[in-house]
């Protein structure tokens, strides 16, 4: 059945502005003017008339976490204004537990400290006080922290006479006894263990019930296409339930993890499994985490712990790697947010992408990526662009991480997640949230991405800002290109899947103040309305 959409602006990031779209067997079979998509049409189409609301292509998250997402999900929503205080926290946890099962641990997730009506952590006597018998943890909006009580902290080995970890630290009362926080680095094992554990007993419904509900989340904020950043079997797993009980609303493209490639090209399930999801890239991690201070940079931070940051693998053993998966035809995405990760990173890539001796270098064909790239520097981004390296970068970190940066790297603020410059020297820089360590709103990324103002109002590299059109396409057609998927996806042109999205006003005009305020009226994918928030297209 043909459906005809008219009466609103259609934003094609190919040839302007248009006024009518032609949906065919899910794709796109006409765009331009409204009598010429009416005249495209067959007799009996269906027309959905929508309001003056803003057509744009569906957006593209080129970098997050979803099975991290649809898992967090699952537990108790302690997000603030939901749970405004710690007795709210403790109900929903207590809630929780009700429909946790046996063997894992009750989970919630999404506070910010100072959003509570107490203004502090919560603490294990908090979580006592809800689940006092079985492992309770509760994770910061950060993923940087979380809470454990004290049958949580006794499962994961953590002792009050403990000194404080390598990479990450333990919050103390007055006499020196773990209260139950724990930040960074046994964190990051915690929550990555709990994940792995509960994803391991899931039978193949309950964990394609985690992926619809995590697609729900990305389609309800616009999206219809995301980048799986850490890939792996047993997520793999649960896409492919997903997408086998026709529940997968957005389509992956995921992003192995180095060490699980074996597996995949062993299994067989390597490329494009079905229109929805395809593994074709590999991730590779370079250093730390910015807001962690534990990216690798020359120099020293100026805050704590003052170091230089972790860099895991050196130039030559990322130059082996890549070798190796560039010789399979895999895409290589490496996450590096120091300068010093990014150097050897790109030193790397420039030993891999040379060419044999006295033959011009041969390109990016495979678009090998930097993921992140917080501090490349002018002369990193000139080497960058030369390579032809593509970037999956942030903008939203700027709001909600970026007085934190500001704090770690006083002398280079201005020059941090540098997107004017990126696309000033012609690099692809596809727009990301790496939810659900943020929101996945991409309103907010481009909102910021035109902004670049933090919480505290800092306003950082206002020469880095981008223009609306810019913003808007790092979500659509850069994005589009990152994933390798720009024949397929990032515009409204015929022959694309017809994955758009409906906003109630144009990102385009609307001033940047007033972009996070654009709602998100209905998500289409392959024709499929995922999400509508007013009853605007037909849905069957
Ligand atoms: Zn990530």
């Amino acid at each position: 059945m043909d459906l005809v959409l008219e009466d609103a602006v259609f934003v094609t990031m190919a040839a302007g502005l248009a006024e009518g779209m032609l949906v065919r067997d899910g794709r796109i079979a006409a765009v331009g003017p409204a009598e010429q998509v009416r005249a495209a049409a067959a007799p009996g189409a269906q027309v959905a008339r929508l309001g003056g609301a803003t057509v744009v292509p569906g957006l593209i998250d080129a970098h997050c976490h979803v099975s991290d997402v649809g898992y967090l999900a699952a537990g108790a929503d302690c997000s603030q204004p939901a749970a405004p205080g710690i007795p709210e926290i403790r109900a929903r946890l207590r809630d929780a537990a009700a429909r946790t099962p046996d063997g894992s641990w009750v989970t919630g997730s999404g506070y910010v400290e100072y959003k509570l009506r107490e203004r502090r952590h919560p603490t294990r006597a908090d979580l006592d006080a809800a689940v006092p018998d079985r492992p309770a943890v509760l994770y910061h909006t950060s993923l940087h922290a979380c809470v454990l009580n004290t049958p949580a902290l006794r499962e994961a080995g953590f002792a009050d006479g403990q000194p404080d970890p390598p990479g990450g630290a333990f919050g103390r009362d007055a006499q020196g006894r773990l209260n139950g926080v724990v930040y960074e680095g046994p964190m990051f094992a915690l929550f990555e263990g709990n994940l792995r554990r509960d994803l391991s007993r899931m039978d193949a419904a309950q964990r394609a019930r985690l992926v619809e509900m995590a697609g729900q989340y990305f389609a309800a904020l616009g999206i219809t296409a995301a980048c799986d950043a850490d890939l792996r079997r047993d997520s793999f797993s649960a896409f492919a339930a997903a997408d086998e009980r026709g529940v997968l609303s957005l389509r992956i493209y995921g992003l192995v993890v180095h060490d699980q490639v074996d597996w995949l090209v062993s299994s067989g399930l390597r490329g494009r499994h079905s229109g929805r999801l395809a593994t074709e890239a590999v991730k590779i991690w370079a250093d730390g985490g910015m807001s962690s201070r534990s990216a690798a940079i020359h120099g020293t931070y100026p805050v704590p712990p003052h170091g230089s940051g972790i860099l895991f693998f050196g130039r030559d053993e990322l130059t082996e790697m890549i070798t190796d998966f560039d010789a399979q035809g895999f895409q290589v995405c490496i996450h590096a947010q120091g300068d010093r990760a990014i150097e050897a990173v790109l030193d790397a890539y420039a030993a891999v992408l040379a060419g044999p001796p006295g033959q011009p270098p041969r390109g990016n064909p495979l678009r090998h990526r930097i993921e992140h790239g917080g501090a490349m520097y002018p002369a990193l981004i000139a080497r960058a662009a030369e390579l032809g390296i593509v970037i999956a970068s942030q903008p939203g970190f700027l709001s909600t991480l970026g007085d934190g940066f500001a704090a770690a790297f006083p002398e280079q603020r201005d020059q941090l997640y540098p997107f004017g410059s990126w696309r000033r020297a012609g690099i692809t820089v596809a727009g990301s949230s790496d939810a659900p360590v943020i929101t996945a709103d991409p309103l907010l990324g481009i909102r910021d991405a035109m902004l670049r103002r933090t919480g505290d109002g800092q306003v950082l590299g206002p020469g880095e800002r981008l223009a609306a059109q810019d913003a808007l396409a790092l979500y659509t057609t850069q994005a589009a290109l990152a994933a390798r998927q720009e024949t397929e996806i990032g515009s409204l042109e015929p022959g694309k899947h017809a994955d758009f999205t409906v906003l109630s006003a144009s990102p385009l005009d609307t001033g940047p103040e007033q972009i996070s305020g654009i709602q998100v009226l209905a998500t289409v994918v392959g024709g499929t309305p995922v999400y509508q928030s007013v009853s605007l297209l037909p849905t069957g």
